[in-house]
């Protein structure tokens, strides 16, 4: 299994997918503990770029890792992207 390391992202990248979001959630609106989330999974696309990231809160992204965990088949769904929402 390859191993790219994994750089974190810059603070200015996040702050602009922040500011973008209206800094609240991008699922639900909320406003919980929101991160900046990889749109699809980093460990999948290696891709940091602004448009790979969305804005969540916390619950959100506990429903989404945990919808990674169950199978990644499932959790490709235009659902999941952030697409049109
Ligand atoms: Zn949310």
């Amino acid at each position: 299994m390859a191993e790219l390391k994994r750089q974190p992202i810059p603070k200015d990248v996040r702050e602009r997918v922040a500011a973008r979001a209206g800094y609240v959630c991008q699922k639900c609106g909320g406003d919980q503990s929101c991160e900046v989330d990889h749109i699809i999974p980093w460990v999948i696309s290696h891709d940091d770029s602004e448009t790979n990231l969305q804005l969540l809160c916390l619950p959100c992204n506990r429903r989404k890792g945990a919808k990674v965990e169950a199978g990644r088949k499932t959790w490709f769904h235009a659902d999941y992207f952030g697409v049109g929402a």
